[in-house]
C-alpha cells in the first residue's frame, strides 16, 4: 500500500497537470485530476499529493532560515510562514516575546466566532538545536536534497513537522473544508530551551489566542521496520525536568595541607552515591498500555518479560531486564542524572565550596521532596545539601488516552498503516504539549512521519535528515487526521 502511495506520489510529481479547484469530496479521494491546458495562472491546487511537493519547498526553506537556539530568531521563520499563508489569504498574527523572538499564530473557524472549547492545535516549534558543522556531510542550513532524502538541522525537530502543519491547515482552507471545530496553527519558539521565550510567553499573555481543547504536536513515532510500519506510538504524557544542584562545602585552604572535610571529596562521594540509586519502578496508565502494545511486536523473549510487568510476583525481576534498555528504564521510574561539576579556582588552592547538577525527569505526578529526602537520606553528609534551581518543571497531567481524539488519531494509523499497533507513549524528555496540559488541553505527540529507529536517532544528531517519501506519507496521514477530528464529511 505504501509502495503504491509512492508511485502515485512520484506520477503526481511529473504530471504537468493545472488542478482546478475541486469540491472539498474531491480532494479526499485523491482521484488523478483530469488534464486540463496549462494556462499562466494555476489557481492553487486543491489535491494533497501535489501539496506534498509545496510543503516540499517550504521545509526547504525553513531550513535555510537558520533558528539555533539560542539565540533562536525564530520571527524570521515565523514572518516566512506568514507569507506562505498571506498567498493563500489566511490572516495570521505574530507576538514578540523578545527582539527577534515569539510566536505565529493563525486560525480557521468553524463559525462566526472563535470558540476554544472545541478547538484542534497544529502546532511545531521554529527553533531548532545547534549544530557541529565539521561532522556534518552537507551544510546544516541549505536544505539539500540528496539520494530521496532532505537533510538538514531542524528537518525531524521540528520543521518537518512545521511544513506539514502549514500543509494540513492549507488544504482545509484551499478546499473551503466544512470545520465542526476550529483549527489553530502555531508555531512557537525558543521549545529547545524551555519556552520561556516561546509556549510559555504565549500561554501566559496570549491564551486567548491559542486556548484549545485539542492539540497534536512533536514526539510520538510512526515507527518503521523491515519496510513496513510497525507500531504507531502517540505522546499522551510526559516526565518532568528538574535540575537540581548538589553542594558540598568545607574548608579552603592551601592544597599542601589537606583537611577530612575537602569539599571535593564529599561532592564526589555524594554524586557516586546518587549516581548508583535506582528510584522505584512505577507504571502509568500510559506505560501499562506501551508495554501491552509493544508485546504484541517484540521478540519472543522481550514481549515475555513485558507481559511479566503486570504480574506482581515477576515484576521486579521484569523490570530489571526491561529497564537493560535506558529508554525503558527511564519510563518507568524518575531518574537522576548527575551533568555538570563545578569547583576550584586553582590547582593548589582547596575551595570551600563544589557543586554538582543533576538533570532530573519525574514521572508525571511524582514529586521533587520525596525524592530529595531519599537522596539527603542515601548521602548522609551534613556537609552536602541539595538546591533545586528556580526554573522547575510544573507537573502536568498526561492526556487521557480514550479521548475522542486519541481515538481519532488510532483510527486513522489503521486506516492508513494495515494491521499497525497503536500505543501510547510517555515522552522521557520534555515539549511545549507540557504547557497546554497544565491548561487542560488534550494534547497528543504524534510526529507523522514513518520513519526507521535509525533515522530518529538522528534527531539532535549530525546529519538530521528525513527520507522524501516519508516526509510526503506523513503529510498525508497527518491530514487525514485532521478532517477525520476537524471536517464534517
Ligand atoms: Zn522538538
Amino acid at each position: 500500500m505504501f509502495r503504491n502511495f509512492l508511485k502515485a506520489a512520484v506520477a503526481c510529481l511529473f504530471t504537468a497537470t493545472l488542478v482546478a479547484p475541486a469540491s472539498f469530496a474531491q480532494s479526499r479521494q485523491q482521484t488523478p485530476p483530469p488534464a486540463q491546458p496549462a494556462a499562466q495562472q494555476a489557481p492553487p491546487s486543491t489535491d494533497i499529493t501535489h501539496i506534498t511537493d509545496e510543503a516540499l519547498v517550504w521545509l526547504q526553506d525553513l531550513v535555510r532560515i537558520n533558528t539555533t537556539n539560542p539565540p533562536g530568531n525564530e520571527l524570521v521563520a515565523a514572518k516566512y510562514i506568514g507569507t506562505v499563508l498571506q498567498k493563500e489569504n489566511i490572516p495570521f498574527e505574530i507576538f514578540e516575546s523578545t527582539p527577534g523572538r515569539g510566536f505565529l499564530v493563525a486560525r480557521l473557524n468553524a463559525g462566526p466566532f472563535p470558540d476554544p472549547s472545541r478547538a484542534l492545535i497544529l502546532m511545531a516549534h521554529l527553533d531548532v538545536v545547534g549544530v557541529d558543522t565539521t561532522k556534518w556531510t552537507v551544510d546544516p542550513f541549505a536544505g539539500v536534497i540528496k539520494d530521496n532524502y532532505i537533510y538538514g538541522r531542524g528537518v525531524i525537530d521540528d520543521k518537518g513537522m512545521l511544513a506539514a502543519n502549514l500543509a494540513v491547515f492549507i488544504m482545509l482552507k484551499r478546499t473551503n473544508a466544512h470545520l465542526n471545530r476550529d483549527v489553530i496553527l502555531l508555531a512557537e519558539g525558543d521549545e529547545e530551551a524551555g519556552g520561556n521565550d516561546g509556549m510559555i510567553f504565549a500561554v501566559q499573555k496570549h491564551w486567548d489566542k491559542i486556548a484549545a481543547a485539542y492539540a497534536i504536536n512533536e514526539e510520538g513515532r510512526v515507527i518503521v521496520s523491515n519496510g513496513k510500519v510497525q507500531y504507531v506510538g502517540i505522546q499522551a504524557g510526559e516526565k518532568v525536568p528538574v535540575n537540581v544542584n548538589v553542594i558540598a562545602t568545607g574548608t579552603s585552604g592551601h592544597g599542601s595541607i589537606p583537611r577530612p572535610d575537602n569539599a571535593v571529596v564529599h561532592l564526589s562521594a555524594a554524586v557516586e552515591k546518587i549516581g548508583g540509586y535506582e528510584a522505584p519502578i512505577q507504571l502509568n496508565t500510559i506505560t501499562r498500555a506501551y508495554f501491552e502494545g509493544l508485546a504484541k511486536i517484540e521478540d519472543d523473549e522481550t514481549s515475555k518479560w513485558m507481559r511479566a510487568l503486570e504480574t506482581s510476583e515477576r515484576q521486579e525481576h521484569a523490570a530489571r531486564i526491561i529497564s537493560q534498555s535506558p529508554i525503558w528504564n527511564s519510563m518507568m521510574r524518575d531518574t537522576i542524572a548527575p551533568t555538570m561539576l563545578q569547583a576550584g579556582i586553582r590547582a593548589n588552592v582547596v575551595p570551600s565550596m563544589a557543586r554538582a547538577t543533576l538533570n532530573i525527569r519525574l514521572l508525571p505526578g511524582n514529586l521533587l521532596e520525596p525524592l530529595l529526602g531519599k537522596l539527603t537520606q542515601l548521602v548522609n553528609d551534613p556537609q552536602v545539601h541539595f538546591e533545586p534551581q528556580t526554573s522547575i518543571g510544573q507537573p502536568a497531567p498526561s492526556s487521557p488516552v480514550d479521548s475522542d481524539f486519541f481515538n481519532e488519531i488510532t483510527v486513522t494509523a489503521a486506516n492508513e498503516f494495515p494491521g499497525v499497533t497503536v500505543i501510547p507513549m510517555m515522552s522521557t524528555g520534555a515539549t511545549d504539549s507540557q504547557q497546554l496540559r497544565l491548561r487542560s488541553v488534550k494534547a497528543y505527540g504524534l510526529l507523522p512521519f514513518p520513519l526507521p529507529e535509525a533515522e530518529v536517532m538522528r534527531m539532535h544528531a549530525d546529519d538530521e535528515r528525513l527520507p522524501i517519501d516519508s516526509f510526503r506519507k506523513g503529510v498525508l496521514f497527518l491530514d487525514h487526521i485532521v478532517i477525520g477530528f476537524a471536517v464534517s464529511q
